[in-house]
């Protein structure tokens, strides 16, 4: 890991450009873990102890000293198919350094429907590379990136994908202390031109997602 970044400008999702800033640094490899239950009465506010969404403990899930996050940035991949594993080839193919994406919840066709894939980026607690073109770069820098494989412009997302999401957005909300205004879908970000993550995806991150998030956060219910 060298240190040194680059700017530049990238197609995101399909749609629009962004522009980001790029480690030069060695590949990594992409940890592909299995979906576990998540326990959330043992990850309330501040908590960053018990189990993550795959199953791991927190130790094992990510570095130590995680990164001050304050957004949970949601987008879809606006193609049929996807992994984590694809989806890193086609960053790299791009120039990117890697997966974008700190996760990646895969629809059946590329990966078992409603399966949380872990990017190297969130193992190693690394700034995004999913949300460019916010002021001073802010939700790349402290936006976790999530993205689920499918395109939700016509079509919601499956039932086990929105499970998945909607327990690791829980569980990072929680443990991060990340409150239910800063989840958002990539459309939401400050000077964003996407339709990112399509409007059926979006109305369930902002009619759903949300709120029931909020009265987690709250109640612990
Ligand atoms: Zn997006």
């Amino acid at each position: 890991m060298d240190g040194r970044r680059t700017w530049m400008s990238i197609l995101c999702c399909g749609f629009g450009l962004m522009t980001v800033q790029c480690d030069s640094q060695r590949s990594g490899e992409l940890s592909v873990l299995p979906f576990g239950e998540l326990d959330l009465s043992r990850s309330g506010p501040g908590q960053r102890r018990g189990r993550t969404p795959s199953g791991q403990a927190q130790a094992e899930w990510a570095a130590e000293g995680h990164r001050p996050w304050r957004y949970i940035v949601i987008h879809h991949s606006a193609t049929q198919r996807g992994s984590a594993a694809l989806f890193d080839k086609w960053h790299r193919a791009k120039g990117w350094d890697e997966l974008g994406y700190h996760f990646v919840i895969d629809n059946g066709d590329g990966g078992p429907d409603g399966r949380i894939e872990v990017g190297r980026r969130w193992r190693t607690q690394k700034w995004g590379a999913h949300c460019g073109g916010t002021p001073n770069n802010e939700y790349n820098n402290y936006g976790i990136g999530i993205c689920l494989v499918g395109d939700f412009s016509r079509r919601g997302a499956s039932r086990r994908q929105l499970a998945a999401l909607k327990r690791l957005v829980t569980y990072l909300a929680a443990t991060y202390n990340i409150p239910a205004d800063r989840v958002v879908g990539h459309c939401d970000a400050p000077n964003a031109s996407t339709a990112c993550p399509g409007p059926r995806l979006h109305d369930y991150v902002r009619n759903t997602l949300r709120p029931d998030l909020a009265r987690y956060l709250a109640t612990g219910k």
